[in-house]
This record gives C-alpha cells, structure tokens and sequence, in this order.
C-alpha cells in the first residue's frame, strides 16, 4: 500500500520508517486468520489488516478519529501472530510501535488512565514492589468487585529449588520480570532441566526489566532507560556465558530487537546487538540440545550398524561412490576407498 505522508509527517524519521513499513503490505488480509482480537471480534478494525490501514491514514492526515485509532491499537495485544502468516513479511509490530507512539503524541488520555498505566508500568518494572503488592494480593482479592477480583494476579510461592550449578556452561536467565513474583518456579524449573544438559542457569538480579512493559504502553523513553540498565548489567558477562536464555518469550522478542530500538543511539547500538546476538528462547536452546545430542547418537548406533555389516565378512576393501559415506564410515586403521581406485 502506498502512503501519501501528510506534510507533518514528509521528512521525519516516524513518517518516513512507517511509509516504508505499511508500503510493503499488499492489504490481502491472510494475517487476519491468526489474529485472536480478529477472531474473537470479527471487526476488521481489531485485526491487523485494519490497522495498518487506520496507521496509513493517520500517517496520511486523513484520519476523523484518533481516539478510535488508539482504541482499536490499544486492543491489539501485541503477540505478532499476524506476522507469522503474512506472506509480504510486514513487519506488523513496527508499525504498531510507530503508530502507537505518534497517536498517543496527538491524543490525550484520561487523568484515570494514565495514573493507572503509570501505576501498573512502574509496579511491573520494581520486582521487590511487584512481589510485595502481589502478595498483599491474596488478601485484597476477596474484597475486590467481582469485575475486576480476576484481573488481580496473586503471587506463587516457589515448590522447586535451584539445582547445583556446576557446569561449565552457563547461561543467564532475566530475573526482574513479573514472572519471578507470579510464576517464581519457572527459571527454577528451566534451571533444573537445562542442568540435564549440562549448563549451569544463573539470574543477576541488578538487572530489572526488560522494557518491554513501557515499550508496549508507549512510553518509549522509560522503556529504552530500562532497557539500558539492562544491557549495562549484563554486558560484563558476555564473554563468560553461552547465552541469554529467555523463560519468558515476550521479553525476549524485546531483547532480541534492542538493535531496532537503539538504531538512532551510537552509544548503545553496538552492547544492543551483542546481547541481542546472544538472545536466546528457553524453547530454541532445548531444541538445540535435543536436535544435538540424540541425532549424533542416532547418526553413532547407525554408522556402527552399518560398519558391523559390512564388515561382517571379513571383506578386503570397504568402497562407497560418496565422499559424505567415505568419511563418515572411515576409522584410523579401517579406510573406506572410493570405488575408483580399485579401478586403478
Ligand atoms: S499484513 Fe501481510 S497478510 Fe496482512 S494484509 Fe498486509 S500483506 Fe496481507
Ligand atoms: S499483534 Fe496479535 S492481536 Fe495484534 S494484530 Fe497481530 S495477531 Fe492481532
């Protein structure tokens, strides 16, 4: 879709990244079939497709409502499952992040709804206050109207320890996420199974949030200080560990973009994409592991299978006509030739 950028917009970096971004959407509407607010809803204003759109004619000046437009982004809960379907590559998110910072630059909230939004982002970036106000929870939650007693979360307490960490591969796991204080035996459990694999998992407590939480609620310059206390925690500790391993996936689609939020800070830009580089889903490493050592063991019980038989009957000469058979089967004191050079 082409954009027309309004003259407010022609020459900034907002207008000119977002003409770019909407430009490659075709509006087929392939990325509505994975979206759950367009599923459930069936507006076509509540799934990416009409978003997009409501960002293109906002960026376009055409707009009659900006409240709606933030209504209807502010409904968009941000789990990029349209990115996943769509067969242009839009990239849907960063023009979600650039269409939500430019509406709330135009609009105003209620006094209500920024108090409540500061309150939850600066709750959910304390850890300690998140786990003490979640705590005091379970006593609040009974007294609490029935509309909003579901929506109070109540911390857990941890069932499982931390095993022994004496592997010499390690990894770090972000401990200053709200999952500490509502789900504390996740990095615990993650800790015990990577521990299988012979990698010791570690938290570094300094290191807070990932951002994500002022970054999803447009408040952009909060999201990127967090982020920087981040990356300025973590960074001494590259060179000693194997990966950054994210137990929470939504905090490491953050992480793993702190190269496109930094894009404009030369400061951060490069420490951004190192940790990035080294950013890890918790599902991605057990993938690697299990791929890794079970094939190898397969490819070991099939490679002796195979040489028990050939070799069954004593013959003179093992040959093959693959190069890939030849190595993969040749032992110091038993070569496997190519069928050539009997020939010779
Ligand atoms: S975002 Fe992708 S799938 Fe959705 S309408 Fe645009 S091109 Fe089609
Ligand atoms: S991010 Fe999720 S909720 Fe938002 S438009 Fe995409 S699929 Fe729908």
């Amino acid at each position: 879709m082409k954009t027309s950028l309004a003259v407010e917009f022609q020459g900034t970096q907002a207008g000119e990244e977002a003409e770019a971004l909407i430009g490659k959407c075709v509006h087929c509407g392939f990325c509505n079939a994975t979206c759950p607010t367009y599923q459930l809803l069936g507006d076509e204003m509540d799934g990416p497709r009409g978003r997009i759109y409501l960002m293109k004619q906002m960026f376009e000046g055409e707009s009659e409502s900006l409240d709606q437009i933030q209504f209807h982004l502010d409904r968009c809960l941000t789990c990029r499952n349209c990115e996943t379907t769509c067969p242009s590559g839009v990239q849907y998110a960063k023009i979600l992040e650039l269409g939500r910072a430019t509406v709330s630059s135009k609009t105003r909230r209620s006094g209500f709804e920024t108090l409540a939004r500061s309150v939850i982002a600066a709750m959910l970036r304390q850890p300690k206050l998140f786990k003490a106000m979640s705590g005091m929870a379970r006593w609040v939650k009974p007294l609490a109207p029935k509309i909003i007693r579901k929506k109070i979360p109540v911390a857990r307490k941890p069932t499982l320890g931390w095993p022994d960490q004496k592997a010499s591969r390690t990894m770090i796991a972000l401990s200053g996420c709200a999952q500490g204080a509502l789900a504390p035996d996740t990095n615990r459990a993650a800790a015990q199974v990577l521990s299988r694999y012979g990698i010791s998992l570690f938290e570094v407590s300094a290191a807070g949030c990932c951002g994500a939480v002022d970054l999803h609620t447009t408040n952009e310059h909060k999201g990127m200080e967090v982020a920087k206390k981040l990356i300025d925690v973590w960074i001494p500790h590259l060179g000693e560990i194997e990966a950054f391993a994210m137990t929470a996936s939504g905090c490491g689609v953050t992480i793993r973009e702190y190269p496109h939020l930094f894009r404009h800070d030369p400061e951060y830009l490069e420490k951004a994409s190192r940790i990035a580089e080294k950013t890890l889903d918790l599902a991605e490493i057990i993938e690697r592991e299990i791929d890794g050592k079970p094939k190898s063991a397969l490819s070991n019980q099939l490679r002796q299978n195979k040489l028990d038989a050939l070799y069954d009957r004593d013959p003179d000469m093992v040959c093959t006509a693959n190069i890939g058979c030849q190595m993969h089967l040749s032992d110091p004191g038993r070569p496997v030739h190519h069928w050539i050079e009997l020939l010779l």
